[in-house]
C-alpha cells in the first residue's frame, strides 16, 4: 500500500500503523510481521502504513539496530544513540524517520497509532536493551516517543490486539 492509495476522505479517521504489520516487507531482515486484523482494516482503507526507518533513509534489508544508553526519549534529547550490529551510529536516520512520520501523521490528522512491539523505532513500553542479546528494558522507541509527545495515542499491536478481543 502506498500513501497515495489512501483516500483523502479518510483524513482524520485513519489509524497510523507500522508498515511491517500490514505485510509490507520493510523489516531489517527484508520480511514483515503481518497482523490479520490490521491487514483487514488496511484492505478497507482505514490505515496509514508507515515505516520510520525506511522514511529515515535506511535500506531494506539492513543490519538490526538497538538503542544504547537509554530509550527513545533519551535519543530525542541527545542522551542516547542508536547503533547497528556493524557498530554504525544510525541515530540521525532514526530521528529523521521519526520526524517524517510525525509530519505525515499531522498532515493526515492521525489521533492513534498501532506500532510494532519492541522495535527501536516503533516499540511501546518495552525495547531491547542495546546489547543485542534479546534482553528487554522498559521504554519506547524513537518514533513512538515523538508521536506520544505530540498527543497521539500510541499502542503496540499486542496491546491493541488484546483490547480488540474484548
Ligand atoms: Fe516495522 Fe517500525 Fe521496524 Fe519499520 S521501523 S520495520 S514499521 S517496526
Amino acid at each position: 500500500m502506498k500513501l497515495d492509495s489512501v483516500s483523502p476522505d479518510k483524513a482524520g479517521s485513519l489509524l497510523l500503523v507500522s508498515a511491517c504489520l500490514v505485510g509490507i516487507p520493510c523489516r531489517y531482515d527484508g520480511g514483515s510481521c503481518p497482523n490479520g486484523l490490521l491487514q483487514a482494516l488496511a484492505m478497507q482503507g482505514d490505515i496509514l502504513p508507515l515505516c520510520p526507518e525506511v522514511l529515515g533513509g535506511l535500506p531494506t534489508p539492513r543490519p538490526p539496530a538497538e538503542i544504547q544508553g537509554g530509550d527513545g526519549g533519551d535519543v530525542v534529547e541527545g542522551q542516547a544513540w542508536v547503533v547497528n550490529t556493524e557498530g554504525k551510529d544510525v541515530t540521525a536516520e532514526f530521528l529523521a524517520g521519526a520526524q517524517k512520520t510525525l509530519r505525515i501523521a499531522h498532515r493526515w490528522g492521525i489521533k492513534e497509532a498501532i506500532l510494532k512491539a519492541r522495535s527501536p523505532s516503533c516499540g511501546v513500553g518495552q525495547i531491547h536493551d542495546g546489547s543485542f542479546s534479546g534482553r528487554l528494558v522498559e521504554g519506547d522507541g524513537v518514533t513512538a516517543t515523538l508521536l506520544k509527545r505530540e498527543g497521539i495515542i500510541v499502542k503496540s499491536e499486542e496491546e491493541w490486539g488484546k483490547e480488540e478481543e474484548w
